[in-house]
Formats: C-alpha cells, sequence, structure tokens
C-alpha cells in the first residue's frame, strides 16, 4: 500500500520556554511523512526553495519517503513559520508566515502519486487540497484544515471536505466551521458534507473519533517532559492515515481505534524533543510499546460479581 501527503514544507523557528531553534525542518507534510513512514510508503508532494538542500532531504530519504514530487523552485525560499509557546504548551502564537514557494504553487502529480491507494490533505488552501484529490484515485483520503482556511475560504473547505473520508481537525476549528457549540453536533455536521470519520484532536487532552455509529476516544500519553509540542497533530495525523494504509484502508471500527492509538503514540514522542528531531532516532518498536501502553491504560474491568 502507498499513502501521499501534500502540504507543507518548511523551516520553523520554534521558541518554548525549554529552548528555542531558529530554522528546524518541518512543516505539516514533513512531520506527517516521517510519522507515516513507520507504517507504510510514503510519498510527498510540495514545492521548496533553494535554502532546501541535501541535508534536508536526507532527513525524509532515510525514512524511506519518496520525494520525487517535491518541486524545487528556482530562486525561491522555502515556506518559513515562526511561532512561540507559552509556559502552558498548549497556547501557542504564530509570530510569523512566510509563504514564500507556497503563493504560486500549483500540485503536479506523477504518475506513481496519482496512483497511490490512501490520501492526506495536509493544512493548505483548500482550493489546492481540492486539485491533488481530484487528480488521485486514492481510496481513502482525510483531510487537516485550519482558522485561517476556515474564517476565509469556508466555502472551497466545505467542498473539500465532501471530496475525503476522514476529516482531523483541533477542536476550537470543529467548532468554529460548525459553529456548533457540542463535538458530537459537530462532528455529525461534518459527516453530513460527507466523511463517514470525524478525528477531534484536543491536544494535551488527547483526541476522540466519531463515526455514524460509534464514539471513541483516547487521552494524551502522560509525559513527564514534553520540550515542543509542534508538528503533534501532524504526526498523529501520519500513524494514524500510516496504519490504516497499512491495512489496506480498512475503516471498521476496532481497525479506527488501534489506528487512534498508533497516532497517539507517534505524537508522544514527536513533543519529546524540537520539531521532527525525535525521529531521527525513533524505532517502530518504542511506537509498539506505547501502543500497548495505550491498550492497558484503555481497559476498565467490570464490577466483580
Ligand atoms: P502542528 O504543530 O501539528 O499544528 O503543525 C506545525 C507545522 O505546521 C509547522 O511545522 C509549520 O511549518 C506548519 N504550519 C504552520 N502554519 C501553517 C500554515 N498556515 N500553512 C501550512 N503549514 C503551516
Amino acid at each position: 500500500m502507498s499513502l501521499l501527503v501534500v502540504g507543507s514544507i518548511a523551516f520553523d523557528a520554534i521558541k518554548t520556554p525549554f529552548g528555542e531553534r531558529e530554522r528546524a525542518l518541518g512543516g505539516a507534510a514533513v512531520h506527517f511523512s516521517l510519522a507515516a513512514s513507520y507504517f507504510t510508503d510514503v510519498r510527498v508532494v510540495g514545492p521548496v526553495g533553494d535554502d532546501f538542500g541535501e541535508d534536508e532531504y536526507a532527513v525524509l530519504r532515510r525514512h524511506g519517503v519518496a520525494t520525487d514530487d517535491v518541486e524545487h523552485v528556482e530562486g525561491g525560499k522555502t515556506f518559513f513559520w515562526a511561532c512561540e509557546y507559552e509556559w502552558n504548551l498548549n497556547v501557542r502564537h504564530t509570530l510569523d508566515t512566510q509563504l514564500n514557494v507556497f503563493a504560486d504553487f500549483q500540485p503536479k502529480l506523477s504518475e506513481a502519486s496519482k496512483q497511490v491507494e490512501t490520501l492526506f490533505l495536509a493544512n493548505i488552501q483548500p482550493d489546492l487540497q481540492r486539485e491533488v484529490r481530484e487528480q488521485t484515485q486514492a481510496k481513502l483520503a482525510g483531510l487537516d484544515s485550519m482558522n485561517f482556511w476556515i474564517d476565509s475560504e469556508r466555502e472551497s473547505l466545505e467542498r473539500t471536505i465532501s471530496t475525503v473520508d476522514i476529516v482531523l481537525m483541533n477542536d476550537d476549528e470543529v467548532r468554529m466551521l460548525t459553529e456548533q457549540p457540542t463535538l458530537l453536533k459537530a462532528a455529525r455536521q461534518i459527516m453530513e458534507l460527507g466523511p463517514g470519520v470525524v478525528v477531534v484532536k484536543q491536544g494535551e487532552y488527547g483526541a476522540a473519533l466519531f463515526t455514524k455509529d460509534e464514539f471513541f476516544a483516547i487521552p494524551a500519553y502522560p509525559l513527564e517532559t514534553v520540550i515542543d509540542p509542534t508538528g503533534a497533530g501532524d504526526s498523529f495525523a501520519g500513524g494514524l492515515l500510516g496504519y490504516l494504509d497499512s491495512q489496506g484502508g480498512a475503516t471498521d471500527a476496532a481497525t479506527l481505534r488501534r489506528a487512534m492509538a498508533y497516532g497517539s503514540a507517534v505524537a508522544s514522542y514527536w513533543v519529546e524533543e524540537f520539531g521532527c528531531e525525535r525521529a531521527a532516532d525513533l524505532t517502530r518498536e518504542q511506537i509498539d510499546e506505547r501502543f500497548e501502553a495505550f491498550r492497558r491504560m484503555s481497559v476498565i474491568e467490570s464490577v466483580p460479581a
């Protein structure tokens, strides 16, 4: 099976109470593809500039991520984003967003990318997401978005949502999109647009899964130390979609629950280091250990007779 992701490839300036990085490799598509690479074959689509060099490609290739659809824009600069976290790491301030090569990006997929089984439309302009969706025959497609697009391109975003099977968004954004006060009503409203699965990310409180017939919730893995939450949502999505792709794109209740646990396990490692640095020595065995920990954490024994 194979999985394609389209989204930002970036350099991030990140400041947390525990340190900073001036130019960390990042972007939703990078976090997602590295995370998904633990489960399946991954291809990434997105533009980069002249400042994106061999060192950056090497990080992706070491994880087996196919980069032939990364578009190098001659004379361009890679997407740049700067953020700062408060002591409460749930509070993040965006300090700068420079679209650079993303401003004129027109996705062009190779034949190999058009034929993937699973597709993830990471957070980018909804029209671009739809253009990619329309170029593939993926059997399973997921999407993420953010407040910026809900505000500025709601109609286009709703059209794009109607073309996918799984929506993964933050709780605030799900409420903002649907103008519904409860997540259940919000999830139902999103499902009315077409997707059969809605996953609501809730930061350090975990994630919730809604389908027509099921509800499931998983906490975040209890960590003693968090260094940088950047990429937690994208690596969660990478673990979740990567696992689903490895299971032939199944979306039955049991497979979805396992996918939620795998996504949470990967994200729990991601936040232990800056950006995607933790991926450098993360192994599938470690991910499986936390998957098992989630299984143990989630069992409630019945009342003794
Ligand atoms: P997350 O922490 O999972 O929300 O994702 C953080 C990543 O999203 C960073 O690596 C950024 O480069 C990227 N990012 C931030 N803002 C945007 C945006 N407006 N469009 C696309 N990607 C973005």
